[in-house]
Formats: structure tokens, C-alpha cells, sequence
């Protein structure tokens, strides 16, 4: 089913990653840079992430004994420095999501390249070293920013929605490992309702919005793949969806032939297999295109 399945570390059937953005409170201030700061509920709904979800998030981790990745923007973690302090402490990875949740598309080269280096800052000062991974808010990335990663020397991205594994986004400026994500198995369709965002969705019940992500797990078990969740704690991490997702990894743990890492170990994994000669992941090559299509007109 999957063309070029990869092989994971000891035998595992299946590499396993939740990767938890916490975006906190940073997605009204985004969204409404004017009077985003006095709306309560959305910054209420935000906050829950770093405040209850991630502690109760990390609790289970730690009975689990697994270590996941967490993708933050800079002025999340400069907001809440005891969340990132515990997260730390339990060997989890932080990668990059910007600054403050801007959109890449958004902004011109200079400016991309300013908000990425600011964030660069603060990973440094509060982590003590570089983020090895990226993943673009709301997955808009850019050609720009695809050779950002590589001048900068990131290990890897997870934005892009091109293969069912991991494959290599090839440039001139050289290539990145892309970690792909997709919207099956993310949880802003089945569980986010945010009119002031513009995204509203009928909220479905834990176990029916997270036993989609199940089937996917089995897809990807029976196949060799990789299963990668694309959470968000203010909306997994809350009191039921949580309760839901916990119970099945225990289970999924105990029973099934899976390997549960922070991505920046499944890239580093994949790396020397690479090196080896062991295994060659899929090679995309940018740009995709050089110029509007619809306005590619000769006529
Ligand atoms: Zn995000």
C-alpha cells in the first residue's frame, strides 16, 4: 500500500508521533490585532492549552514513558515559561511555529525571515539550543520559508501534505525532510468552533472525533507508515477528548508492535538509514511552479 515503507527501528509495524501545537491565546491576537486583547472567551479558550491541558498532557506522557514533539510560537513560550520548563524537563521536543502565529503567506521575504529569527532567538534563550523541526501556522508554507529551513539548518519540516511518509523537499539551496501532515488527522475539523477566526464546525463527540483518527492509525499499522496526530491542547487536551485518546494509547501501548518518538528522533532515524544506504525516502523537488499558472497565457 505504501510504495517505499520505511524500516522502523527494532521491528515496530508502525512509528507513532502526537505532535501538540500549543498555540495558547496567540490565534485572537493574530486574528484581531485591534481589540483581540480584551476578548476573554477566546483568550479563556486559548489559555486552557498551556494552563490545564499540557500539565494533564504530560502527566500521561510520563505514565506512558514516552517522549512526543510540542510545536510552539516563540511568544507562547515567552508567555507561559513554566509550561516550557515542564515540558522540557520531561526530554520533550519544542519545535518552531513561528513568532506569534503569523502566516507566512502573509508576509514578504524580510519579513518572514525577521519573525522566523526572532523565534530562533527565544528557542535559544529558553531551551538552550536551536528547534531541530518547523511546522508553519496553519500549514502555510513558502518556497521562502522551505530554503529558510535549510539555510538555517533545520532538520526537518511538517506542513506539507504530499505523501503518506516522510519524504525530501529538494531545493537549490540544498533539502529538508518533510513529516507530512493532513487534515484526517487533524483535530481543528472535528473539534474547533472559533466564529472569530472564521472557523466554525459542528463539535463532534470525543470518541466519534478521535476514532477517525483510530482508522487512520490502522491504515498506517497495517501498512508500515507513520501515524502522526496534529493536536492542539485546548482542543484534545480537554477533560473527555483527553480521557478518550489516553485509554487508547494504553491500550494501543500494551498491545500493538508500535514505536512512539518525538519526530526530531524519527528524522534523525531516518538520516542514518539514509547514510547507511539502508533506505532512500521520496525526493521532491522545488519550485513546484515559478510563476501564477492561471496567468501562464501565450495567446
Ligand atoms: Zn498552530
Amino acid at each position: 500500500m505504501i510504495a517505499n515503507p520505511i524500516p522502523w527501528p527494532d521491528g515496530a509495524q508502525c512509528a507513532c508521533a502526537l505532535t501538540f501545537d500549543m498555540d495558547a491565546d496567540s490565534l485572537i491576537h493574530v486574528a484581531r490585532p485591534e481589540d483581540g486583547h480584551n476578548r476573554l472567551y477566546p483568550i479563556s479558550m486559548g489559555k486552557y492549552g498551556p494552563q490545564v491541558a499540557v500539565p494533564r498532557i504530560l502527566e500521561t506522557y510520563k505514565n506512558l514513558g514516552i517522549k512526543q514533539s510540542f510545536f510552539i510560537p516563540a511568544w507562547c513560550m515567552e508567555q507561559y515559561p513554566d509550561t516550557i520548563e515542564a515540558i522540557l524537563k520531561d526530554g520533550h521536543e519544542i519545535g518552531h511555529h513561528g513568532y506569534v502565529h503569523e502566516n507566512p503567506t502573509d508576509h514578504g521575504a524580510q519579513e518572514q525571515v525577521y519573525w522566523f529569527d526572532r523565534a530562533l532567538a527565544v528557542h535559544r534563550k529558553m531551551t538552550g539550543r536551536d528547534p531541530r523541526g518547523y511546522r508553519a501556522p496553519v500549514y502555510n508554507m513558502t518556497q521562502g520559508v522551505v530554503d529558510l529551513l535549510i539555510e538555517r539548518g533545520l532538520l526537518y519540516d511538517s506542513s506539507l501534505m504530499g505523501d503518506d511518509i516522510p519524504y525530501r523537499l529538494q531545493t537549490d539551496q540544498g533539502s529538508v525532510l518533510e513529516i507530512p501532515v493532513h487534515w484526517g488527522t487533524d483535530d481543528w475539523p472535528p473539534f474547533a468552533h472559533y466564529e472569530e477566526i472564521g472557523y466554525m464546525m459542528p463539535v463532534q463527540a470525543p470518541s466519534v472525533g478521535l476514532n477517525s483518527f483510530f482508522e487512520e492509525f490502522e491504515a498506517h499499522y497495517e501498512a508500515g507508515g507513520l501515524w502522526m496526530p496534529i493536536l492542539h491542547p485546548f482542543l484534545t487536551g480537554r477533560l473527555a477528548r483527553w480521557r478518550v485518546m489516553q485509554n487508547w494509547l494504553e491500550k494501543t501501548l500494551s498491545e500493538r508492535n508500535v514505536w512512539f518518538a518525538p519526530l526530531e528522533e524519527i528524522a534523525h532515524y531516518i538520516g542514518t538509514l539514509e547514510e547507511r544506504g539502508e533506505h532512500r525516502v521520496r525526493t521532491d523537488t522545488l519550485p513546484y511552479y515559478t510563476k501564477p499558472v492561471l496567468l501562464d497565457r501565450t495567446d
